[in-house]
């Protein structure tokens, strides 16, 4: 790096921190405090609940172990200004919008995003979730304009957001795409070579930040496994490479800056065992943890999302260091506190100074007025659709998985679904992935609770959130039975987790809980007749699965493709047609040992 951009980089803070920088270094280099204090405040999985979560979503177990409710905007900004200080640095591990209640996916998550600037905000890190409307729209929530289709939210025109997202392990496939990722960093020649060796990135890899006189450096990181977790459109000209080897490089490229304090904000994570104090470190290695140790020695923080957790380790990174790594749960229940200092001359991490607290965002202080009112403006502006009442239920309507991996609330959505794909799409069968079913419907109606079984938009929306496409595709009666093997760990397709997909009240089976990967399912039949390996079978699913989501990679072999209503509108108007309807039971599905 040329001493003419490392002064552009530190004017550049300068003029970011106002007279923070000039404040804190005395003229008197000799009596400089040896180290500066700096706080992280953090926050991921944010979600879009500008509203209290209702349920379980809007409980958390405490620090003495009792379960409070938690999370909703304005007291995340109460306990943010209550834990700030003059040395603070706000940032996220991603899925802040995407899967979000009606009051902020009906704008586009431009409310949500805005909170974030107004709780001061300054770096995130992208989660998968921040890719749901795909790579472009990324870019107009990050830089501001009208939505393509939509149009202006009542706000006006969005002005983009008022922090730094930054993804180092997200790339363009083409080597040959045009970037603007870097403009932030300038480009010397040894930034350039670096990358050179690397690819091409899509968002910017990294966030410098000054504090007190030193700037820290903050490197995004999204799951790897960020392609089969979303629409595969919005991302087809992105890769997502391993987090580890971003890190390393994104850590270089910091170095290459001056910049020695590193924090990686990771959406990746672990999970936990259940009813542990949020400050405990209960996380099972896996996914998160690899990151946690293994990324270069020169990073000093690894702060985590995706899996909705809370939880402070200290790991060893690869130099037998200890590094902290943690999470703060999910829809704003949690915030982490990180304290550090910071040595003005090596500008490097004190290790042994690092403390972590995970706060819980409890409801017991006064929620922000000027949150509460922002709040409230989206409300009003979003009411007359939310509060529309689109059918009732007898009784509620979980999406809590029975033995089987069946739940009521995912049979009924998928009969939704084949009601609506019949007639056009010719569907015969219809199967949904219990990781769309974001909500559960409450007889007594959540969060107002008004008690009479009606079910309104919001609520509805609630469960259905993602805007997916319903499509039909044909599929053999043997690539139907390769899906359903699909949905267990063990295969070749890498399943995570066994996924059981909800299927339409014609579809049954079994399947075997201990019998080989492959043999596991048997005696498919719809409306009773078994099916055969060669017979064509119009089965209906939204767009995420039809194109792969979830590893169910079968459903890519499927033909003659048919594209339909919203999922949404699939399951409103099942609901308005059924009215009032009553959980069906779960019986589609025997299992057997
Ligand atoms: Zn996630």
């Amino acid at each position: 790096m040329t001493s003419r951009s490392l002064l552009r980089l530190a004017l550049a803070g300068a003029v970011a921190t106002g007279s923070v920088l000039l404040a804190a270094v005395p003229a008197d280099a000799g009596k400089a405090p040896k180290t500066v204090p700096v706080r992280l405040l953090a926050l991921n999985d944010f979600h879009g609940n500008l509203e209290p979560p209702g349920g379980s979503s809007g409980r958390m177990v405490d620090e003495s172990g009792a379960t409070v409710d938690a999370g909703g905007a304005a007291f995340v900004a109460t306990h943010m200004k209550a834990h700030a200080d003059k040395n603070t640095i706000a940032v996220a591990q991603g899925d802040l919008i995407g899967a979000t209640p009606l009051v902020s996916a009906a704008y586009h998550d431009e409310p949500s995003v805005e909170f974030m600037g107004k709780i001061g905000l300054k770096v995130a890190a992208v989660g998968n979730h921040e890719f749901d409307e795909g790579y472009t729209e990324l870019r107009r929530i990050m830089k501001g304009g009208c939505h393509p289709v939509d149009g202006c939210s009542p706000a006006g025109k969005w002005k983009g957001a008022a922090f730094d997202y930054v993804g180092a392990n997200v790339l363009f496939k083409n080597p040959n795409e045009k970037t603007d990722a870097l403009a932030a960093l300038g480009t010397s020649g040894q930034v350039k070579k670096l990358l050179a060796d690397w690819g091409v990135p899509a968002l910017p890899p990294v966030s410098v930040k000054w504090m007190n006189g030193v700037p820290i450096g903050f490197i995004g990181l999204v799951t790897r496994t960020t392609p089969n977790i979303v629409t595969a459109e919005g991302i087809k000209n992105l890769k997502f490479a391993d987090e580890v080897k971003a890190a390393n490089v994104a850590s270089k490229l910091l170095k290459l800056l001056g910049v020695k304090a590193q924090v990686v904000l990771v959406h990746e994570g672990d999970q936990v065992t259940a009813g542990q104090s949020p400050d405990a470190c209960s996380a099972v290695p896996g996914a998160g943890n690899r990151i946690a140790t293994q990324v270069d020695s020169e990073i000093d923080v690894v702060l985590s999302g995706h899996s909705h957790q809370a939880y402070l380790c200290t790991v060893k990174d690869p130099a037998g260091q200890n590094r902290l790594y943690s999470q703060g749960g999910s829809f704003g229940r949690v915030i982490t506190q990180v304290d550090l200092q910071v040595n003005v001359k090596t500008r490097d991490v004190d290790r042994s100074s690092v403390v972590a607290d995970n706060h819980v965002v409890t409801r017991t202080v006064t929620p922000d007025p000027e949150i509460s009112a922002f709040v409230q403006t989206w409300k009003d502006r979003v009411a007359p659709v939310a509060n529309k009442p689109v059918g009732t239920i007898s009784a509620d309507l979980t999406n809590t998985a029975t033995p089987s991996g069946e739940s009521p609330l995912g049979n009924l959505i998928a009969d939704g679904q084949l009601a609506a794909t019949t007639t056009g799409g010719n569907a015969q069968i219809a199967l949904m992935n219990p990781g769309g079913i974001r909500n559960s419907l409450n007889y007594a109606g959540s969060p107002a609770g008004e008690g009479d079984g009606v079910v309104t938009y919001g609520e509805a929306f609630a469960v259905q959130p993602f805007n997916n496409l319903m499509q039909v595709v044909t599929l053999t009666g043997a690539q139907l039975k390769t899906v359903l093997e699909q949905q267990f760990t063990g295969g070749p397709n890498n399943q995570a987790f066994t996924k059981i997909l909800q299927p339409s009240a014609n579809l049954t089976y079994t399947y075997s809980r201990s019998a080989a990967w492959g043999a596991k399912v048997s005696d498919i039949r719809i409306d009773g007749t078994p099916v055969t390996d060669t017979q064509s079978i119009r089965v209906a699913a939204n767009n995420f699965l039809v194109g792969g989501g979830d590893a169910f990679l079968a459903f890519t072999e499927g033909t003659d493709v048919w594209s339909g209503p919203l999922d949404i509108d699939a399951f409103v108007e099942h609901l308005a047609r059924n009215n009032p309807i009553a959980p069906p039971a779960t019986n589609r599905i025997t299992v057997v040992d």
